[in-house]
């Protein structure tokens, strides 16, 4: 009869509402596109002064299934919240292992982004180790979110490090106390945050700053990377104060792999 279902639509529409309020559907949601790879790598070249693509980050990206595609600064907060980063950077990794890419980078570094507590895991560290065998492997870290673990980080950064893992400090200059970790974590890299590069035409400060890094960088032997380089003056000026690698929608947007693969 038409009361009885009345009733069932409401009584699902309230088992609905209910699911949605505890956000088990995101949850349900995301895990089902990690494992799905419906979240997949996308790679931006990274390239030296001649422009000759020396390796790339890989990025995640959401396709969705009418092709649209969700920026990662959507759902990596979610991910975190529901602690699925672990998961998202093991699928990014096997897919890369598994790419056509892995069999001709041995003369690439490939960066990828890590939280602190995926360095911590051992699938994570395992799957870092297999493609370190293939490429010149950089993880990255942002200083955005404190490192909580000091001991468990060190211990595990030494255990990639022996198998030639090299670590990078992201976005440098925008987050915490920044002199401080790269002292702690001797960082091999350093990328230097795209809000310098974007004032670095128009701020006297911006220069400066960027002189200081160079300087100390050469003196901790530590090498420069410069992101989101959008057009040729910020190149040449990063060129001229000694920074010699770039990433940047200058030179690359971010692309598949397989697009990538035809570069080198
Ligand atoms: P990020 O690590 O700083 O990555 C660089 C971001 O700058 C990328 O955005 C890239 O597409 C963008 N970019 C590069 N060159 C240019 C440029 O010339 N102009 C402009 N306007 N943008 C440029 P994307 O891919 O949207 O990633 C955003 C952030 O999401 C990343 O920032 C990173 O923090 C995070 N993320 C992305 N993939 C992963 C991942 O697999 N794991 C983790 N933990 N975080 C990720
Ligand atoms: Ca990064
Ligand atoms: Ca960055
Ligand atoms: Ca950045």
């Amino acid at each position: 009869s038409i009361i009885e279902l009345v009733s069932t639509f409401i009584v699902l529409l309230s088992m609905f509402y209910i699911f949605y309020k505890y956000n088990n559907i995101d949850y349900y949601l995301l895990r089902k596109a990690i494992s799905n790879n419906d979240i997949c790598p996308f790679i931006q070249p990274i390239v030296d002064k001649d422009k000759q693509v020396i390796g790339g980050e890989v990025l995640a990206r959401w396709i969705k299934r009418n092709g649209k595609m969700v920026s990662p600064l959507d759902f990596i907060p979610k991910l975190e919240k529901y602690n699925l980063i672990p998961s998202l950077t093991m699928q990014l990794l096997s897919q890369v292992l598994k790419s056509e890419l892995v069999r001709k980078s041995e003369k690439l570094t490939l960066s990828f982004n890590l939280t602190e507590n995926c360095l911590h895991n051992a699938q994570v560290q395992n799957l870092c180790i297999e493609l370190a065998t293939h490429c010149q492997l950089l993880l990255e870290f942002t200083e955005s979110s404190e490192f909580e673990n000091v001991t468990k980080t060190l211990a595990a950064m030494q255990l990639l490090r022996n198998h030639g893992v090299q670590f990078a400090l992201d976005d440098y200059g925008t987050g915490y106390s920044s002199l401080y970790y790269l002292n702690l974590y001797d960082f091999d890299s350093l990328k230097i945050d795209k809000s310098f590069v974007d004032t670095i035409e128009s701020s006297e400060l911006t220069l400066h700053i960027i002189e200081s890094i160079v300087l100390l960088a050469s003196k901790l032997n530590i090498k420069l990377i410069a992101e989101g380089v959008e057009n040729i003056e910020q190149k040449e000026t990063l060129q001229r104060l000694g920074v010699n690698k770039y990433q940047g929608f200058l030179f690359y947007k971010p692309e598949s792999l397989d697009s990538f693969s035809t570069r080198i």
